[in-house]
């Protein structure tokens, strides 16, 4: 492809998003893609053309057999999981990162792309309302960052045991500690990390699934009585199934006690503390040692980019960072080798989408839509508490609602039955997806807002479609 097809196709393609888009927030394809198991392969030929192809047939087949087989994430009446919102400002960032095509393997080699990562994380860092003892990369994921942030941890506990024998040398287990409401990636990331299975303690929640301070107290303590190494705590704020929030302050007033890293997953609420209501939520925050929170959910900064903030960079630094000559620039005194700030070398610019999406919604534009959402989730929560037969499951700190519709004298499997009939007869209907989910034994629903085109009318038509088909039965 010469540039001037380029700019043909790139006026075509850019004009193809843009109609889906005003399709997707009109809501006029199903939110769920109606779908089976391997029906977009069968649609495609199984080995690739000899000969170049037009690229005019490939948007034809895009058209006929890709849109088909997603599921909407734009859709206002996508309620399912949480919102991974690509705000059509970080498209154009993002389609920029891929035009310039920079490799940030050090500062020299693209100091554009580094220097933006840095000032756009530390914009970020003033609208969390954090001090400027945080320093910020982006990272692909929460779960790269955790795995970080562990190891990080380990290495601390170890005075850098990995240097020497690591883990194999070490007598005393090390171990971990999160509630049962943490989301998979950290147990993902204590495996990986080399701490085991055996060695994450899963730490009981209170009624409203925060981390019960007590317990970890305890168990911290029985550990060290019984010889082990307390080494680090994983606390969440909105935790992936309710939004429960772990109660930051007493955590990290046990961690500091005890000389445990504090690692805080936010990756979905830690978005909410643009708005300074919400901050008490995570008041002593300033007290963890990292701290990993997505942009690319419901901010609105397309996946991926997550942010993964440290106040001791240098640790940091001294756990990741690798030197071979090939690398090494007059210039490293002075600048960030964003490579020793994670776990690959190679980085594209992702702060471009980043830069843009906030410069193009301004902190107010930013704080107003998740104001938004919010409001939708306490709307739908006083519905729901004034309706009888419906139950509210877990309190709604952010923009997730969790809920069951109980009949009369039905429990056990034959409520779960219920619960998952109507969900799935709401998805069938392409009007709105939502994912249900356990909540200790049972299923239940949970309703996520935060999708950039979802209004009041939206939930109001969720809310009613909601009640006919569960309160219909069957
Ligand atoms: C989404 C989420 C994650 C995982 O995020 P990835 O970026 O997909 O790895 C981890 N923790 C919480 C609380 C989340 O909501």
């Amino acid at each position: 492809m010469d540039v001037e097809e380029f700019r043909r196709l790139g006026h075509e393609v850019i004009d193809w998003i843009a109609d889906y888009r005003a399709r997707t927030a009109r809501g006029e394809l199903p939110v769920m893609a109606r779908i089976a198991p391997g029906e977009v392969r069968a649609a495609l030929p199984a080995s690739p053309p000899a000969e170049p192809q037009a690229l005019d047939r490939v948007l034809e087949d895009l058209a006929r057999v890709i849109v088909p087989g997603c599921t909407h994430w734009q859709d206002p009446r996508f309620f399912a999981y949480f919102p991974s919102n690509s705000s059509l400002a970080a498209v154009l960032g993002d389609f920029l990162s891929t035009g310039l095509a920079q490799l940030g393997l050090n500062w020299q080699a693209s100091p554009a792309l580094t220097e933006l990562e840095e000032l756009t994380t530390d914009w970020l860092r003033q609208m969390l309302g954090l001090s400027d003892a945080w320093s910020g990369v982006i990272q692909d994921a929460a779960s790269t960052a955790t795995l970080v942030a562990l190891i990080s941890a380990r290495e601390r506990t170890t005075d850098h045991g990995s240097a020497r024998g690591g883990l194999q040398a070490s007598e005393r287990p090390l171990i971990v500690y999160a509630s049962g409401q943490s989301h998979s990636s950290v147990e993902k990331a204590a495996l990986l990390a080399g701490f085991g299975r055996e060695n994450l303690r899963v730490i009981a929640v209170d009624d409203a699934f925060g981390m019960s301070a007590d317990a970890l107290r305890r168990t911290i303590e029985a550990d060290r009585a019984a010889g082990l190494s307390p080494c680090a705590v994983v606390a969440t704020v909105g935790s992936t199934a309710t939004t429960a929030v772990d109660p930051l302050e007493e955590i990290a007033g046990i961690a500091h006690a005890q000389g445990l890293w504090l690692h805080v997953d936010a990756a979905m609420a830690g978005s909410a503390m643009i708005l300074p209501e919400c901050r008490p939520l995570w008041r002593g925050i300033e007290l963890a040692d990292s701290l990993v929170l997505n942009p690319h959910k419901w901010l609105g900064a397309s996946f991926d980019c997550s942010t993964y903030f440290v106040r001791d960079a240098q640790h940091l630094v001294r756990v990741m960072s690798t030197n071979p000559s090939y690398l090494r620039t007059a210039a490293d005194a002075k600048v960030r080798n964003y490579r020793d700030w994670g776990i690959p070398l190679g980085r594209r610019f992702r702060a471009l989408k980043l830069w843009f999406l906030i410069r193009d919604q301004g902190v107010q534009g930013l704080q107003q839509r998740l104001r938004r959402d919010l409001g939708h989730a306490r709307w739908l929560a006083g519905e729901i508490d004034a309706t009888h037969g419906w139950q509210r499951l877990a309190p709604v700190p952010f923009q997730t609602v969790c809920v069951r519709h109980v009949p009369l004298g039905v429990t056990g499997e034959a409520l779960d039955a219920h619960t998952l009939n109507w969900v799935r007869r709401i998805n069938d209907s392409g009007r709105a997806y939502l994912a249900p989910a356990m909540l200790g034994e049972r299923w239940m629903v949970r309703v996520s807002f935060g999708v950039e085109a979802t209004e009041h009318e939206h939930v109001v038509a969720l809310w009613s479609q909601m009640r006919d088909e569960a309160e219909r039965g069957g």
